[in-house]
């Protein structure tokens, strides 16, 4: 499926809840979170059914995120669901760890690709700072639990927001001691992140330099997203950066997002999309559902 740029477009989001079990600074406010009533939320017969739909027009990667998905209840249940759809290569989910531990088992036996655990810092009073909660303890185990299933691949994205080089330092320890790939994503201007500057992946790239020898950037492609890869003279691994204000990569954008509600966002940026609930839930066909979906993505944005 191309939209009218000529972009392939063969990923989707699926926020699956706006709820969180953190707040951190950056995406929530601390309190008065506003929550969306559970029958304005999409159920997983819903999700599947738009999943299905899509996947005839070439989605083939599905990312689970939220608010905080595995606080919404038996959430490998939809793993195996759109596991189960033909035409999916990878089903996979973005975490902040929290709950990771208890559910990991059911995850891996439902299929799960992929998990990307959200962690900004390895310092417990800075963690309690951005998340305003004590939670790094148990993200800490839940990343040790998940390392028990290595067909599931980990990667830990950090949001630079905490500027000590120890910090990066720590961060970027992870891929040496354990088979887990670090990313670094650039802080965006939405919502709360546009109070918070962060550390830019520039400044990001110059600090790893420093510490690791000169960065040589990855030349084939890895995952699904926008991520470059560098490999340093003296680290182990290959590190990202998804640097969406430094290195905007729009022109090669493959990906839409699917809110809890059932709306299909065509960009991250723009409120541009459509109300595939009301079409769901209103009877029509998954035929009808199916070309109205494919004429909005042709309006995806440039
Ligand atoms: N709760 C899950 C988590 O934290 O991974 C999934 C949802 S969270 C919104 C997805 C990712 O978006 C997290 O890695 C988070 O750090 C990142 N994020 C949130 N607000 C951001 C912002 N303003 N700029 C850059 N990344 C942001
Ligand atoms: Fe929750 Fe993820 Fe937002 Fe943090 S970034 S408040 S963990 S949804």
């Amino acid at each position: 499926m191309k939209d009218r740029f000529g972009r392939e477009i063969d990923y989707l989001r699926i926020s699956i809840t706006d709820r969180c079990n953190l707040r951190c600074v950056y995406c929530m406010p601390e309190n008065g979170v506003v929550q969306i009533p559970h029958e304005e939320i999409l159920t997983y017969d819903e999700i599947t059914r738009i999943s299905r739909c899509m996947t005839g027009l070439g989605i083939r990667k599905i990312k689970l995120t939220g608010g905080e998905p595995l606080i919404r209840k038996n959430c490998a249940t939809l793993v195996r669901m759109l596991k189960e759809l033909p035409g999916i290569e990878k089903v996979t989910l973005t975490t902040n760890g929290v709950l990771l531990e208890e559910q990991i088992a059911d995850l891996a036996e439902a299929g799960l690709d992929d998990i990307n655990i959200s962690l900004d810092t390895l310092n417990a009073a800075e963690f309690a700072k951005v998340t305003r909660r004590e939670s790094l303890d148990r993200v800490l185990e839940g990343i040790q639990a998940a390392l028990q299933y290595p067909q599931i691949g980990l990667k830990i994205n950090c949001v630079p927001v905490v500027e000590e080089q120890e910090n990066l330092v720590s961060i970027a320890r992870l891929a040496k001691q354990y088979p887990i790939h670090v990313r670094f994503i650039e802080m965006m201007p939405i919502g709360y992140g546009k109070d918070y500057m962060g550390t830019s992946n520039e400044i990001l790239f110059a600090q790893m330099q420093e510490l690791y020898g000169t960065g040589i950037p990855v030349t084939e492609r890895k995952g699904n997203g926008p991520a470059k890869y560098y490999r340093f003279e003296n680290y182990p691994d290959e590190i990202g950066f998804i640097s969406a204000i430094h290195h905007k990569f729009c022109d090669t954008c493959n990906r839409i997002r699917l809110s809890s509600e059932g709306y299909l966002k065509l960009c991250l940026c723009y409120e541009q999309g459509m109300d595939l609930r009301k079409l769901l839930r209103d009877g029509s066909s998954m035929k009808e559902i199916k070309a109205q979906m494919q004429q909005a993505i042709a309006r995806k944005p440039l």
